[in-house]
Formats: C-alpha cells, sequence, structure tokens
C-alpha cells in the first residue's frame, strides 16, 4: 500500500504550525504576519538563527549563470512592454570560516536555452566556478525545484558525490519528481531519494546563523532564508518571490501567466518584506534573479563579487 504521502505532509505542517505558534503572537508582534497562507515571525527567525551553535557565516558572495531579457511588463504588471528587464540567474554562496554552503546550483548552458526564445546571455566561467563551488560545499541549499535553481545539481557529471550533500524539503522532492521543469532537469525517484530531504513545518535552522522558512507562492514548494553574519549583519533571502525588488516593494504581481503563482501568498510575502524594509534597518532584502541589486549590492561589497572555489 502506497502512503499518502501529500496527506501526511499537510498534517505534518499543521502540526508544526500547532506546535511552533502561540495564537496570540499574532496580536503580540507587528513584525509578525499571517495572511494568505503565508507566515514567517521574524523574532522567531532570529532566535532559531542561534540553535545551531558555531561560527556564523562571515560573508555572502553572489555570481551569475545567465540572464534572461524580458520585457518589463511580463516581469512587473503595468509595466512598460517596450522596456526591457534583465533577468540574472544567480547563485549565492555563504562562507563560514570552516565551510560553505550554496544557495541553489545555477544551470548548465542547455537548461539555460529551454528558457527563452532567443539566445541570450550565458557565462559558462561563472559557471565552471559554481561546479567547483558545488564540489567544496559542505551543504547545497535546494530553495525549490525550478531548474535555473536545480539544473547544476540535476545535470551534474559529479550528482554522485553531489547528491547527499543536497538538501531539500520534502514538497520539493516529489516536485522533481513529479513534475520537472523542463525537459533537461527530468530526474527518477531513485536519485532524488539521495538527497538529504527533510519534512518540517515553518522553520528549519540549517547552520549557524541560517534558517530556512516555508514561503509557498511562486511555486508550492518555495523557501526563504533569514541569514546572520558575524559582523551582525542580517538577510532575508526572498529566492522568487519577486522576480525583481519592484514587484516586491511596488507590491506588484508578475505577469508571467506560465508560473501559476498563488498571489495571494504572494501577496502576503511582499507585505511581509516591506514592513521589514521599512522598519528593520539592519536587514538586507535579497532576491534572486534582481539584476540590478546584483550589481549594485557587488559595488557596493553587500555581497562578494563571485563565489571561492
Ligand atoms: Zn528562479
Amino acid at each position: 500500500m502506497r502512503i499518502n504521502r501529500k496527506e501526511i505532509l499537510r498534517l505534518s505542517g499543521l502540526l508544526g504550525i500547532s506546535l511552533s505558534i502561540p495564537a496570540l503572537s499574532f496580536v503580540a508582534s507587528g513584525k509578525t504576519l499571517k495572511t494568505g497562507g503565508f507566515y514567517a515571525d521574524l523574532e522567531q527567525l532570529r532566535k532559531l538563527s542561534h540553535a545551531i551553535p558555531g561560527d556564523l557565516p562571515d560573508k555572502i558572495n553572489v555570481t551569475k549563470v545567465a540572464d534572461t531579457i524580458r520585457p518589463a511588463s511580463v516581469v512587473v504588471s503595468g509595466e512598460s512592454a517596450d522596456k526591457k528587464m534583465t533577468l540574472a540567474r544567480t547563485v549565492y554562496q555563504l562562507v563560514f570560516p570552516n565551510g560553505s554552503i550554496l544557495l541553489d546550483s545555477g544551470m548548465d548552458l542547455e537548461t539555460h536555452r529551454t528558457f527563452g526564445k532567443t539566445e541570450e546571455p550565458y557565462y559558462p566561467e561563472n559557471f565552471e566556478r559554481v561546479k567547483k563551488a558545488l564540489d567544496k560545499a559542505n551543504l547545497i541549499i535546494l530553495t525549490h525545484y525550478h531548474a535555473d535553481h536545480s539544473g547544476g545539481i540535476i545535470r551534474s557529471d559529479r550528482f554522485d558525490e553531489l547528491a547527499p550533500k543536497v538538501w531539500t524539503s520534502r514538497e520539493t522532492a516529489e516536485l522533481l519528481i513529479n513534475k520537472p521543469h523542463k525537459t533537461t532537469v527530468k530526474i527518477s525517484r531513485e536519485k532524488v531519494e539521495r538527497f538529504f530531504i527533510t519534512d518540517f513545518g515553518n522553520y528549519y535552522p540549517i547552520a549557524p546563523g541560517v534558517v530556512v522558512f516555508k514561503a509557498p507562492g511562486h511555486t508550492t514548494d518555495s523557501k526563504m532564508l533569514y541569514i546572520k553574519l558575524a559582523n551582525g549583519k542580517e538577510f532575508i533571502h526572498s529566492v522568487d518571490s519577486g522576480w525583481s525588488m519592484e514587484n516586491i516593494i511596488e507590491e506588484k504581481m508578475k505577469n508571467a501567466s506560465w508560473v501559476h503563482e498563488n498571489q495571494e501568498q504572494l501577496l502576503a510575502q511582499y507585505k511581509w518584506l516591506n514592513n521589514i524594509i521599512n522598519t528593520e534597518k539592519n536587514i538586507t532584502v535579497l532576491c534572486t534573479h534582481d539584476n540590478e541589486q546584483y550589481n549594485d549590492f557587488i559595488e557596493k561589497n553587500i555581497l562578494g563579487n563571485g563565489l571561492e572555489v
């Protein structure tokens, strides 16, 4: 008899919520928000970032393996169709005194080609460094199942070595198996089950200073991260909640019907992120595909340029 995984997930998800969140916290804290299927408590994230003892990460590095150029009207509802926006296909690296964690894995050229109708910029030398950083990483966090995030692992010729240190949620694992995002990233259950797959409620402290939390909306398996560096600086990595910070700040949806997002959940995330942007001056919000942020944060030394290998 097959176990009904969905039912288990639903129950474990609900259990996680009921155990970890006192009902009164909604009223008690302005930083707590529960609307439309998105919930995150900043104070809880801060506490959990110290749940795992050890040195906090020293810095966050970033690289991009490709660009996708889309009409601004597709990225942000209401924007001009004549204006173009560049979406960077990034990979982030958390550098600790004794190791590193990668956030997602980029993608190879063949997978990149499945995204655009025309040939778009690809940075092979950056992807070569991603491959080396994947080898070197202690852990690789898969934020969601999409090919621009998972392709670097799934298509790796070193899959067998990488698989045991790929961490993801059960939701992501099932989507990788049952709903491959692109033809190039089809993968068997047997291979996915070699990942380090975790069922959890809302939050998962994964390393000193790093907490993953569930943020379904962009996809049903999407996760965000809270990151605290040794120098005290804090980050919320909003992953693909918005493709651009403009989505978040203006609270404007993407206009890409093929992505099938839950707009109610995304709107709740945008409101939560805006509350943080406006009230928490120590926190920087990261956005995976925002190319302007990518350039700006490298220039300002908020993010390190390129991965250490
Ligand atoms: Zn993405």
